[in-house]
C-alpha cells in the first residue's frame, strides 16, 4: 500500500522553497495538460550548485520513505555550442529533523549534513523545444531511503549543470494493511527501515476461534504486502466459520460440530438432538445411547431385542444350542449373544445360577456367532438358557438385556475324568497315589479303576487295581521302574474315560536307603506345629531304632514317616486365640487380597457381622472366579474384628475337598472382607427345604459321605466344630456339600438374639445339634460333633425338617436324657437310622469316628440294596419321638378329619363309600386297600400309607402306656 506523504504536483510554491536558479514555470506534458514545473538551465555556466527544497515533510511512523519523481532533462547533445560541463542528472538528498527548523541558509545546501540518496538520470532526454509551450519527455524515477528515526524531514534536488525541469515529486511510505486472514485480526503494520525488512506481526483470533499448536503471525514487507503467514486460528467447536472466514458462528439448534476446525456444523444424527445454540456434540434422545468409540455423527443407538427361535439338541450332558438374530438390533452392528445357564431342580426348587465348571464353547459371554455348544452339564439335570442379546450400548440401558430362553434336561452320562494324580508315598516295590474326584462325577462314585504297566512293555500287559477310594496303594513292582499309571471313576452310568498317562517311578534300594538318612533334617525343618514336630520326633527314633530290620517292603514305620511328612492331612489345627496377636494368625493362615482384585456383585445373604455377598475374585496370574464376600460392617470394635477374622484364620488351616476353602482376606481396605469359594446352592437347609422329595435317596446319601468327610478331615487335624448343622454347610452347583462356619464368636459372646442357640455357662449352645455331655459341661470333642453329624443327617432324610419340631429346648434336653431319640423321617432307610441312632449313643465312646461313618456311608453307595429296607416303626433300645409331621390320630374325632389333617382330604368320600370309616379299620388297610379305595397318584398312596403306619405305632404305644 502506497500512503502518501505529501503530493506535489499544481503548486510547487506552497512546498518548495527553491534557491535562486531554480523557477517555477508553466508548461505542458505529453498531453498537452498545462503543467507547472521548477526549471533550471543554466548550461553556459560552469560550477553549477542549485538546489530546490520541500517543506518540512512529517515522517508519520514510517522507517522508510520513498520518492517518486517526475522530470524531464534537456539532451545535453541538442544544446549547440555547450560546454563539456552540461549535466543530464541530478542529485537527490534528505536531512532528517526533529521540527521545521529550516531556514534559506541552514541547513547549509551541501553534501554533509544533507544525506545523499542518489543521483538520478533520465531515462529519456528531449532535444526539441515547441515554441509555444515546452514539450518534454517526462521520466518518472523512484528512490527511498531509511531507517528514518526524527519526526521529520526535507528533501533537496541538487542540480550542478543540467537542464532539466522538476515535474511533480511524489513522498510516500508503505504499510500493510488491517485484516482478516487465517482466523485472526492483523492491525495495520508499517514496512521496516530497509526494502528489504520483514515486520513481524501478531494476529488476535477472532471471537470463537482459537489459535491451532503455534501463536499466529504475518510478516509485512518492504513493499506493504503481508507475506509468510505462520500458524492460524479455527473456529472452537462448536462454531463454523462464514463470511469467507472471517466470522466463528455458533452451530444453529440441530447441529454441532465436535472439535475446532475449518469443517462445518453437522446436522444431528438420527435420535439425537441439541439442547442449545453452538453445541459440541447432539445428545441421545431418551432409550437411545452412544459407546465411547461411536463416532459423534453416527446415529444413537439402542439395546438389541432378544433373539428369536432358540432351539437345542441335547446329547448326554451336553446341549447345542441354536438362534437367529434379534429382529431389532437397535441399530448397531455389534450384537453379541451371552449364554446364561441356570439348573433347576425343578418342583419348588427354583433355578441356580451354574458353577464354572459347565463349558461353553467357544464361549459363554461375547458369542459372535448364533451358536454355542456347551457341556459337562450333570446327568439328569433340567437346565434353563437364557441367550442374551446384547450389543455395545446394552450396559449403559437401566435394564437388563431382553433373551430367549429354552429348558432341557440331561441324560445320564459317566463321570467326567481324574485330572488331578499324584504320588503319595513310594518304596522299593509299591507307589501309593492319590487323585482327585472328576470335576463332574454325574452321579456317585462307586469306585475307580486304576490301570498300570510298566513303561517299557506294551498297554496290552497292563493290570487294573479296583478302589473305593481315592488313594491305593500298588505293590508287587519292580524296584527303580517306571511305571505308567491311568485311572477312572465309575457311577452307576458306567466307566468314565481314563485320566492322561502319569508315570511314576519306584524307588532304587540305594535312593531307599539314602530316604531314610535324609528324613531326620527334613521333619525338624517343616514342622509347623510342636505338636507335630514331637510326634514325628517319636516317629524317627522308633525309625532309627528299628532301621536294621527293614525289608524291600513298605514297613509299618515307613508308612508313619510318610505320613508325617507328607501327607498334608496330618497337620494339626491351630486355635488362633492361642496366639498373643490374633491378627498375627490371620497373617499366618490366611493370604491378604488386594481389594482390586475384588468385585462385589450382589448381597447373598446377612452374616452375623455384616452383609454376605457373592462377587468375582481376579487374582494376577489366575482365572477369574465366582467368589462368596464375607463383609464386617463398619463401626465395628477391635474384638469384633478379630472375631470376625479369626474364621479365616481357622478356615485357611484347611483344605480339603469337602470344607469351604478360604481364597483370602481384605484386611488393609475397608471393608475388612473374607474372600471364600462360591456355593451356588446356598446353605443346605433352606436348599433342601426348597428341593423336598427330589432327590434320589443315593443322592443325599452322597451330600452325608460329603460332610463325613469333611468331618474326618476336621477331626484328624484335631478340630472339633460344636455348631455342624445342616445350616452350617453350604452346597456347591455340584450338589457338593462342605462343612463351613468356623466362626467362634457365638461361643464367646452372650448375645441372645439367635433362638438357635442358648447360653449357657461359659458360651452358647445350639441345643438341638449338641451331645448332652456338652450341653451339660461343655465336653465339645470329635464325638460330640458326631452327635450334631447325626443330627444333619436326620435333617438331610427330612428335607430340611427341623429337629423335635417344635418342641422346647428344655423338653428335647429332658427327652434325650430318657433316651428318645428321633424316628426315622419319611422313606428314611432303616441302615441310616441306625447310624444316626449309632452317633446319638449316650456314651460317646460308643459313637462311631467319622472315618467308620465315611466307610459305613461308602459300603451303602456300592451297595445300594442295603438302602432299600425301611425301619420298621419303634423299634431298637432307643425310643424314637412321636413324628411330629404326621399328625396323632387320636387327636382327631373322625376319620375325615384325620384325612383333611394330613392333607387328604379329597378322599373322604372314597373312604366312606369302602366302609373305611374309623380308625381301627383305616389302622388294618394295606396297600391294596388304599389302591381299591381310588388313590392312583403313587404321592397320595405313600402319604396314606405312612400317617397309616404312624397311626398303627401311636395306636402300640397307647396299649402300651395303658398296659
Ligand atoms: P454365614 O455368616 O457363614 O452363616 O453366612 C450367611 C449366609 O450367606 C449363609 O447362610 C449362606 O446363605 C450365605 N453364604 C455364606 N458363605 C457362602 C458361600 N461360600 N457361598 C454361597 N453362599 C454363602
Amino acid at each position: 500500500l502506497l500512503f502518501l506523504l505529501i503530493v506535489l504536483t499544481q503548486n510547487f510554491n506552497s512546498v518548495f522553497l527553491c534557491l535562486e536558479q531554480w523557477e517555477e514555470v508553466s508548461g505542458y506534458d505529453e498531453n498537452m495538460n498545462t503543467i507547472r514545473t521548477y526549471q533550471v538551465c543554466n548550461v553556459f555556466d560552469s560550477n553549477q550548485n542549485n538546489w530546490v527544497r520541500t517543506k518540512y515533510i512529517r515522517r508519520r511512523g514510517a522507517q522508510r520513505i520513498h520518492v517518486e519523481m517526475k522530470f524531464s532533462v534537456r539532451d545535453c547533445s541538442s544544446i549547440p555550442n555547450v560546454p563539456g560541463s552540461c549535466k543530464e542528472t541530478f542529485n537527490l538528498y534528505y536531512y532528517e529533523s526533529d521540527s521545521d527548523t529550516a531556514n534559506r541558509n541552514s541547513p547549509p545546501w551541501m553534501e554533509n549534513p544533507w544525506i545523499k540518496v542518489d543521483t538520478i538520470a533520465a531515462d529519456e532526454s528531449f532535444s526539441q523545444v515547441d515554441l509555444g509551450g515546452r514539450v518534454m519527455k517526462i521520466n518518472t524515477e523512484v528512490r527511498s531511503f531509511g531507517p528514518v528515526s526524527k519526526n521529520g524531514f526535507y528533501l533537496a534536488f541538487q542540480d550542478y549543470g543540467g537542464c532539466m525541469s522538476l515535474i511533480a515529486v511524489r513522498v510516500f511510505y508503505r504499510k500493510c494493511p488491517r485484516i482478516i486472514t487465517n482466523g485472526a485480526l492483523f492491525q495495520e503494520t508499517l514496512s521496516g527501515a530497509e526494502s528489504t525488512s520483514l515486520v513481524a506481526a501478531r494476529g488476535v483470533c477472532i471471537p470463537n476461534a482459537e489459535e491451532v499448536d503455534v501463536p499466529i503471525k504475518l510478516y509485512c514487507n518492504g513493499d506493504g504486502e503481508w507475506m509468510v503467514p505462520i500458524g492460524r486460528c479455527m473456529c472452537k467447536a462448536g462454531n463454523e466459520a462464514v463470511e469467507n472466514g472471517t466470522v466463528c458462528r455458533a452451530c444453529p439448534s440441530g447441529f454441532f460440530k465436535s472439535t475446532q476446525g475449518d469443517q462445518l456444523c453437522l446436522q444431528c444424527p438420527i435420535n439425537s438432538r441439541t439442547t442449545s445454540e453452538g453445541a459440541i456434540n447432539c445428545v441421545c434422545r431418551n432409550g437411545y445411547y452412544r459407546t465411547d468409540s461411536d463416532p459423534l455423527q453416527m446415529p444413537c443407538t439402542t439395546v438389541p431385542s432378544a433373539p428369536q427361535a432358540v432351539i437345542s439338541s441335547v446329547n448326554e450332558t451336553s446341549v447345542m444350542l441354536e438362534w437367529m438374530s434379534p429382529r431389532d438390533s437397535g441399530g448397531r452392528e455389534d450384537v453379541v449373544y451371552n449364554i446364561i445357564c441356570k439348573s433347576c431342580g425343578g418342583g419348588r426348587g427354583g433355578c441356580t445360577r451354574c458353577g464354572d465348571n459347565v463349558q461353553f464353547v467357544p464361549r459363554q459371554l461375547g458369542l459372535t456367532e448364533s451358536r454355542v455348544y456347551i457341556s459337562d452339564l450333570l446327568a439328569h439335570t433340567q437346565y434353563t438358557f437364557e441367550v442374551q442379546a446384547v450389543n455395545g450400548v446394552s450396559d449403559q440401558s437401566p435394564y437388563s438385556p431382553q433373551y430367549a430362553s429354552v429348558n432341557i434336561t440331561t441324560n445320564q452320562a459317566a463321570p467326567s475324568t481324574v485330572s488331578i494324580m499324584h504320588q503319595v508315598s513310594r518304596s522299593v516295590d509299591s507307589i501309593t497315589l492319590s487323585w482327585s474326584q472328576p470335576d463332574q462325577p454325574n452321579g456317585v462314585i462307586l469306585d475307580y479303576e486304576l490301570q498300570y504297566y510298566e513303561k517299557d512293555l506294551s498297554e496290552h500287559n497292563a493290570s487294573t487295581i479296583r478302589s473305593q477310594t481315592n488313594t491305593v496303594v500298588i505293590r508287587g513292582l519292580k524296584p527303580g521302574s517306571i511305571y505308567v499309571f491311568q485311572v477312572r471313576a465309575r457311577t452307576v452310568a458306567g466307566f468314565g474315560r481314563y485320566s492322561g498317562k502319569l508315570y511314576f517311578q519306584t524307588m532304587t534300594e540305594e535312593e531307599y536307603n539314602t530316604s531314610i538318612q535324609e528324613k531326620l533334617p527334613l521333619i525338624i525343618g517343616s514342622a509347623a506345629a510342636g505338636l507335630v514336630f514331637l510326634i514325628a520326633l517319636v516317629v524317627i527314633i522308633i525309625v532309627c531304632n528299628r532301621r536294621r530290620g527293614f525289608d524291600r517292603h513298605d514297613s509299618e514305620y515307613t508308612d508313619k514317616l510318610q505320613h508325617y511328612t507328607m501327607t498334608p492331612g496330618m497337620k494339626i489345627y491351630i486355635d488362633p486365640f492361642t496366639y498373643e496377636d490374633p491378627n498375627e494368625a490371620v497373617r499366618e493362615f490366611a493370604k491378604e487380597i488386594d481389594i482390586s482384585c475384588v468385585k462385589i456383585e450382589q448381597v447373598i445373604g446377612a452374616g452375623e457381622f455384616g452383609e454376605v455377598c457373592s462377587g468375582n475374585l481376579k487374582l494376577p496370574g489366575k482365572r477369574e472366579m465366582f467368589v462368596a464376600i464375607k463383609t464386617l460392617k463398619s463401626g465395628y470394635t477391635e474384638k469384633q474384628r478379630r472375631d470376625f477374622l479369626s474364621e479365616a484364620s481357622i478356615m485357611g488351616q484347611f483344605d480339603h475337598p469337602n470344607v469351604i476353602h478360604l481364597e483370602g482376606v481384605v484386611t488393609k481396605s475397608s471393608p475388612v472382607m473374607i474372600i471364600t469359594e462360591f456355593m451356588e446352592n446356598g446353605s443346605l437347609d433352606t436348599f433342601l427345604r426348597q428341593n423336598d422329595g427330589q432327590f434320589t435317596v443315593i443322592q443325599l446319601v452322597g451330600m452325608l459321605r460329603g460332610i463325613a468327610s469333611g468331618m474326618k478331615y476336621l477331626a484328624d487335624m484335631n478340630y472339633v466344630h460344636r455348631d455342624l448343622a445342616a445350616r452350617n454347610i453350604l452346597v456347591n452347583s455340584n450338589l457338593v456339600c462342605k462343612v463351613s462356619d468356623f466362626g467362634l464368636s457365638r461361643f464367646l459372646e452372650d448375645d441372645t438374639s439367635d433362638p438357635t442357640y442358648t447360653s449357657a455357662l461359659g458360651g452358647k449352645i445350639p441345643i438341638r445339634w449338641t451331645a448332652p455331655e456338652a450341653i451339660q459341661y461343655r465336653k465339645f470333642t470329635s464325638a460330640s460333633d458326631v452327635w450334631s453329624y447325626g443330627i444333619v443327617m436326620w435333617e438331610v432324610m427330612s428335607y430340611g425338617e427341623r429337629p423335635y419340631w417344635d418342641m422346647t429346648n428344655q423338653d428335647v434336653i429332658n427327652a434325650i436324657e430318657q433316651d428318645y431319640r428321633l424316628p426315622p423321617p419319611m422313606d428314611c432307610p432303616s441302615a441310616l437310622h441306625q447310624l444316626m441312632l449309632d452317633c446319638w449313643q449316650k456314651d460317646r465312646n460308643n459313637r462311631p469316628k467319622f472315618s467308620q461313618i465315611v466307610n459305613n456311608l461308602d459300603k451303602m453307595i456300592r451297595n445300594p440294596n442295603t438302602l432299600k429296607a425301611m425301619t420298621p416303626l419303634s423299634s431298637g433300645v432307643h425310643l424314637p419321638l412321636l413324628d411330629r409331621s404326621i399328625p396323632d390320630f387320636s387327636t382327631f374325632s373322625s376319620v375325615d378329619e384325620w384325612l383333611d389333617a394330613i392333607k387328604m382330604g379329597q378322599y373322604k368320600d372314597n373312604f366312606a363309600n369302602s366302609d373305611f370309616s374309623t380308625f381301627d379299620v383305616v389302622s388294618q388297610m394295606t396297600m391294596e386297600d388304599i389302591l381299591r379305595v381310588g388313590v392312583t397318584l403313587a404321592g397320595h398312596q405313600k402319604k396314606i400309607l405312612n400317617s397309616i403306619q404312624m397311626m398303627r405305632a401311636q395306636m402300640n404305644q397307647i396299649q402300651s402306656v395303658e398296659v
